[in-house]
């Protein structure tokens, strides 16, 4: 067995945003070693051609340079060479996201993927990587964050660090920087949260309130044979928000007020949609990143890797992300059935859901859901939103068909005995045939229709089984996410199908709905508003100007478009019932209130 690669990082330039990557390899490939930079990342389903943050590369040999070929986008290969191989490159990283590579006299951030070349035919060696501190003039006060497992570093040190193999290098992203970290236990195992960029909130909430929900997930599928350290990463901004799982750890971002302040013990709404983060990144620890498409096992990571189903490990995982929360008593039921009539108006206002099923947003993923425009709501539908919802539907047709014997749950307990544990890859049609064996029901018309097809789903019906009552109501301005009855005093305006933005000193139409009155009077994403009838329109002032009218009203609105004004005259349309509210209904019989209790957890 060859010696294992030795990687090393170096945060050398930080304000050049340069690290300095080398990898020697023990015994190159006689023929000349083929060097490869992923063209996408693991999780996030677009090609980012990460090879081209490349900024300089060289070979060299006992000292020596090897020539060092570029082949295509993405590799190169050195001149047959026998000695040890050194390759070095330095990486531009100014590109702070959860799937990116960051450096300045701040932090540094880095998923590997964005960094580490593979040494092609020697995928399977372990990899040792030694993380370098910036120079002392930068700082001295940096630590490491990361899942990999220490060689000769101390906890949260620069230092060397081992991986077994290359698609594990790549699976640790790795923060430094003056973090803030905190420790806790889930089911016996430690867990870690590390955070960048905020220090006045409260930590040990958080780490009470993860160990909650991590134990209940744990409890969930079980505990992962080699999952025996846990770390969420986070980087705080004053706006931001994104996820990316591994198999140890997951990167995080969020805006600083997601973040509980000190002394205060409400749930609110931005706190819980940091808790939903984490609780959707850590279940992805099971669902998509033990238990994969057999299309991913293993990953190629050249090219587009094409699966139907995206929907099952983004989809369910976004369905259970929420409902764990509600299980593990971290928020009420009411506030769980809010965020799900949230999810149920995102997609009720996506007319796309016509266009695309599922299975083709999970396949077209790569060119359609990764770069929408200006019109994708109109044509494609999301395979989180719609996925999850399907996700809802299902379990509650399980519950109902099988009279309370069986749920989704059984159907995911046994996906993961079957190809999680086994680390066999669901086949595509992996999900439908083990849920019709585990419950006996016969699914194939629920995914016809609902996975294979555009049918809206028959939630109505469905929440009705477990006491909750579905009603839709218009929206009361353009900030109306749904998830609540409207206050009395609340006219919704009339319909204009349009959604305006403030983009610097103007108001630009982002969004307009497909079949609605801005559309038919020849309104387009990116005309700058103008006016309404002489009036000035902006994004701020447009909810006030519609209800200064009522459905049937024409009116003029003008717009710039490419620098020519246009006149268009709009008939303002009946407001469409498009928000969603859900209801527990109290007159519901005692079987149907005790369904609905096991449904979200309750005793
Ligand atoms: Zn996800």
């Amino acid at each position: 067995m060859p010696a294992p690669h030795q990687y090393r990082i170096s945060a050398s330039d930080p304000t050049a945003h340069l690290f300095e990557i080398s990898l020697t390899v023990a015994e190159p490939d006689p023929a000349g070693q083929v060097f490869i930079i992923p063209a996408w990342i693991p999780g996030s389903y677009m090609i980012r051609d990460l090879a081209r943050h490349v900024v300089a590369i060289r070979a060299a040999m006992d000292g020596e340079d090897v020539k060092l070929t570029k082949l295509d986008k993405s590799s190169w290969q050195a001149d047959p060479c026998e000695a040890p191989l050194t390759v070095v490159a330095e990486i531009h990283a100014f590109d702070l996201n959860v799937r990116g590579a960051y450096l300045d006299t701040t932090h540094g951030f880095f998923d590997g993927a964005c960094v580490f070349p593979e040494v092609v035919g020697q995928e399977d060696l372990e990899c040792h990587l030694e993380i370098i501190p910036p120079p002392d003039t930068i700082a001295t006060d940096w630590r490491v964050a990361t899942s990999m497992r220490p060689l000769s570093a101390e906890r949260y040190d620069f230092g060397t660090y081992v991986a077994s193999n290359y698609a594990e290098l790549i699976d640790h992203p790795v923060e430094m920087g003056n973090i803030h970290i905190g420790e806790f236990e889930a089911a016996g195992i430690p867990h870690a949260i590390a955070v960048f960029g905020e220090m006045h909130f409260d930590m040990a909430r958080i780490c009470h309130d993860l160990a909650k929900l991590c134990e209940h997930q744990l409890g969930f599928l079980g505990k992962p044979e080699n999952l025996d350290r846990y770390l969420f990463l986070l980087t705080v901004r004053e706006n931001g928000y994104g996820g990316l799982e591994h198999r140890w750890s997951s990167s995080l971002m969020c805006s600083r007020k997601d973040l509980p302040r000190r002394g205060r013990t409400k749930v609110d709404d931005d706190y819980r949609k940091f808790l939903g983060l984490c609780s959707h990144e850590y279940f992805h620890l099971w669902n998509v990143k033990r238990m994969k498409p057999e299309r991913f096992t293993p990953y190629v990571l050249g090219a587009e890797t094409y699966t139907g189903l995206l929907w099952v490990f983004e989809g369910i995982t976004s369905y259970y992300d929420d409902l764990f929360l509600c299980r593990a008593g971290l928020i009420s039921d009411k506030s769980y059935l809010e965020l799900l009539a949230q999810t149920i108006t995102r997609v009720e206002r996506t007319r796309g859901r016509f266009r695309q099923t599922v299975e083709e947003s999970s396949f077209d993923a790569w060119t359609r859901f990764y770069k929408q425009d200006a019109s994708s709501s109109n044509s494609i539908v999301s395979y989180y939103t719609k996925g999850s919802l399907i996700a809802l539907a299902l379990d509650l047709t399980i519950r109902k068909e099988s009279k309370d014997k069986f749920s989704l749950d059984d159907v995911m307990k046994e996906c993961w005995k079957r190809y999680g544990e086994t680390g066999k890859g669901m086949p595509e049609r992996g999900l439908e045939s083990l849920a019709r064996s585990v419950t006996g029901l016969e699914l194939v018309d629920f995914f016809d229709r609902f996975v294979r097809g555009t049918g809206d789903l028959p939630l109505h019906g469905l929440l009705k089984t477990v006491g909750i009552d579905m009603r839709f109501r218009p929206a009361v301005d353009s900030k109306d996410m749904g998830g609540k009855p409207a206050n009395d005093e609340a006219e919704p305006p009339p319909w204009l199908g349009a959604t305006l933005t403030r983009q610097g000193s103007l108001n630009c139409f982002t969004l307009v709905h497909s079949g609605s009155p801005a559309e038919k009077a020849g309104i387009a994403p990116g005309d700058e508003a103008v006016a309404m009838d002489g009036l000035r329109l902006t994004a701020e002032n447009l909810d006030s100007r519609l209800r200064d009218h009522h459905e049937g009203d024409a009116v003029t609105i003008t717009v710039f478009r490419d620098h020519n004004l246009m006149r268009r005259r709009v008939t303002l349309a009946a407001p469409a019932e498009d928000t969603c509210y859900l209801v527990i209904d109290t007159d519901a019989d005692a079987a149907v209130e005790s369904g609905r209790k096991r449904w979200l957890g309750r005793p």
